[in-house]
This record gives C-alpha cells, sequence and structure tokens, in this order.
C-alpha cells in the first residue's frame, strides 16, 4: 500500500503504513502557523484490503469539536464523494475501509483543487457578462482573481461575495459552481434583473495559495485572512490588502462572505451585530435577509449559529465585521457544514458539493429579495 497528498491541495503525514490493519497517519500543520484539520490524500494499492486508518494528532486539532458526528470523505473518481463510519477516540480520528478499487482517495470534505478552479474560471474569463479584472499577485505568484457583473453606475448597488478566505472550506468553492453560472445565466429573470439594478463583484477563491498548499486556515505567510481585515498588508495579507482597497474604490452595499463551519452540523449565518455602527435598520435588514434565504431553502435554518457579540464588542479584524462597519451596510459571514446537516440529512454524502451548489443558487433569489431594503 502507498499513501501520499497530492501536490495540490493535498495533506498526510505518513507515520506507518506497514501494516494495513493498523496505518497510523498525522495531519501536517499549515506551514507558518499552529492549524491542523484539513486532510486529503491517495492511497493505492488497497483494493479488497480491509484497511483501518487511525489520524493520531486529530486530538490537538483546531477545531476538536468538528470530529464528533464526523464521517469522513472517499472517493474512487474524486467526483462522486461518500461518507464512510468514523469514530473519535483517545484524540485519535478513527475509519476502517475495504476499498473497491486500487485506488481510492480520502479527505475532510471534498477537496476543490486550484486546477479544478482554473477550469472553472476559464469559461467565466471568456463571457461577455463577467468582466475580469485582476487584483494583482498572492505571495505565491498566483493572480488574484476578482470578476465584475454588471455596468458600474452612481444609482446601482454595489455588491461584494466572496469565497474561501479559509482555504480548507472547500465548501466555498462548491457554493461558487452554483452561484456563478446561475448568475451568468441568460434565461434566468433573477440574475438578469440583478445585473441590471446592481453591480456583482465575486471573488471565488480569496487564499489560493493555502489551497494549493493544503493549508486548513492560513496563506503562505501564514495569516488567517479572515483576522487580517482591519489592518491588512502587502507582506502578510495581499488578497485581503487588494481587495478592501479595491472596495474603497467602489463601495459596497451588500457583503456576503462565504466559509464552512467545522463543529456545528446545520447552515447558518453569522451577522455583523456588534459593530459600532449597529442600529435597529441593520438587525431588520439582517433578520430580512435569514428569514427569506430560509423561505427559500429547506436547508437553511437560524436556530443554530454563533453566539451574537453585545453592542460596541465586534472584532473589526473579521471581514464581515470590519465590511458592515466600513460601509455601513448589511454583511454576513455564511457558514455550511462538515458533517451531515442535521437538516434534511443525506447519510451516503452528507453535506455536499451538489448541495453546496444548490444553496449557491438559491443564495441570488435571496440576495434579488433583499435589494430594496439595502440603501
Ligand atoms: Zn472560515
Amino acid at each position: 500500500m502507498h499513501i501520499s497528498a497530492p501536490h495540490d491541495s493535498g495533506n498526510i503525514e505518513v507515520l506507518d503504513a506497514s501494516n494495513a490493519a493498523k496505518i497510523r497517519l498525522n495531519i501536517r500543520e499549515d506551514g507558518k502557523a499552529k492549524f491542523h484539520q484539513w486532510f486529503y490524500f491517495r492511497v493505492t494499492g488497497a483494493g479488497g484490503q480491509n484497511a483501518s486508518y487511525a489520524i493520531e494528532n486529530a486530538g490537538s486539532s483546531s477545531y476538536v469539536d468538528g470530529w464528533k458526528d464526523y464521517q469522513v470523505c472517499a472517493s474512487y473518481d474524486l467526483e462522486d464523494w461518500f461518507r464512510i463510519e468514523t469514530s473519535y477516540e483517545d484524540g485519535h480520528l478513527k475509519f476502517q475501509h475495504t476499498a473497491e478499487r486500487d485506488s481510492v482517495y480520502y479527505a475532510y470534505f471534498a477537496p476543490y483543487p486550484t486546477e479544478r478552479y482554473r477550469q472553472f474560471i476559464a469559461e467565466l474569463v471568456d463571457l461577455d457578462e463577467a468582466v475580469y479584472e485582476p487584483l494583482g499577485a498572492t505571495l505565491d505568484g498566483e493572480p488574484l482573481d476578482l470578476f465584475r457583473f454588471g455596468e458600474p453606475a452612481d444609482s446601482k448597488l454595489n455588491l461584494w461575495v466572496i469565497a474561501r478566505q479559509h482555504p480548507g472550506e472547500t465548501m466555498g468553492s462548491w457554493w461558487m459552481e452554483g452561484f456563478l453560472p446561475r448568475l451568468l445565466d441568460e434565461g434566468d429573470a433573477v440574475a438578469m434583473a440583478l445585473r441590471e439594478k446592481a453591480v456583482i463583484y465575486v471573488v471565488p477563491l480569496v487564499n489560493i495559495d493555502g489551497a494549493r498548499r493544503g493549508h486548513l486556515r492560513t496563506n503562505a505567510a501564514g495569516a488567517d485572512l479572515n483576522r487580517e481585515w482591519a489592518e491588512p498588508t502587502p507582506e502578510r495579507s495581499p488578497e485581503v490588502f487588494a481587495i478592501r482597497n479595491r472596495m474603497d474604490e467602489t463601495g459596497c452595499d451588500f457583503f456576503l462572505d462565504v466559509h464552512g463551519d467545522e463543529a456545528i452540523a446545520n447552515n447558518f449565518i453569522a451577522g455583523s451585530e456588534g459593530v459600532p455602527c449597529w442600529t435597529e435598520t441593520h438587525q431588520k435588514r439582517l433578520d430580512h435577509f435569514k428569514d427569506t434565504l430560509m423561505a427559500l431553502s429547506p436547508a437553511f435554518q437560524k436556530a443554530e449559529g454563533y453566539p451574537v457579540n453585545a453592542p460596541g464588542t465586534a472584532n473589526l479584524k473579521i471581514a464581515a465585521n470590519q465590511i458592515g462597519e466600513r460601509f455601513d451596510c448589511l454583511s454576513m459571514t455564511l457558514e455550511m457544514p462538515f458533517k451531515e446537516a442535521n437538516i434534511l440529512p443525506d447519510p451516503r454524502v452528507g453535506w455536499s458539493p451538489e448541495r453546496c451548489r444548490d444553496l449557491g443558487r438559491t443564495c441570488l433569489d435571496a440576495i434579488w429579495a433583499a435589494l430594496p431594503g439595502l440603501r
């Protein structure tokens, strides 16, 4: 048996793979920071064998609550990802699997390698409705991609949507695979009207360096980008530096930052309650957006989520808080689960790429419904 981490987005450290009945693994830490939780690796020569895996440093991972009721994702073809029975005991994440084929992949969540991202955006770059605006380069020299939809005008609302500040939260990219094609659909009335009434700015993959390196949370410099929004720098957080500067030029009436949450087994939205400018109007906008999304999607709920910040205590280093305060606008973080969602569970695949795409498409309707109340 041979175990390896793919060059693009892979992460695993093999401690001992000499005995299929007792394979010992660790997750690598993000290069320059003490985070680990994301894993993605390939096993070859495993076909027909009942192999037993233990990730031994799961107990010291960044979000230990993430392992409760968690099932590992597996795939033979990198398209169909299914869950396998997993347990968390004594700090070890354990699973057994008899692979039906000689080559099998295991991951924390369906991976979204940067190569797939490049194929996805190659089509967007070619379309007239999507205007490509380069935002400079990352520390690893990758282009940071921004797409604009709709012609700018003073009278129009400016909407910003970004995903994958945290590279291990690949559900953000799967969500974009639903959101962006729908936004470009020529026969879709909501998409047409949105592009007419607003300008939509989208950064589909903020932390491309961290994604390729197989990081959970940080970029090439070891920065957690969602803690860099108060004082981003070109040296430490060029991704946030470039995006925030461009937002200062365009203005912002709506901000949605797409993430995944390790512990909570549901979709939810975190608002920017607790920012200094927060008023009843802000609360109404947030409630309206959540209620609309809940009416549109049975997969969305608002009973579970993060505790709300007390007035004046929001951390302005976090994107949604910084942007909510900076532009006095509706500003939110959307979180999707790594686990099977408690609402509409699907034991075979858990929360999955297809479910992410579906929610991405539906969010377009919720944004459309929010437009009249944004200014
Ligand atoms: Zn996140």
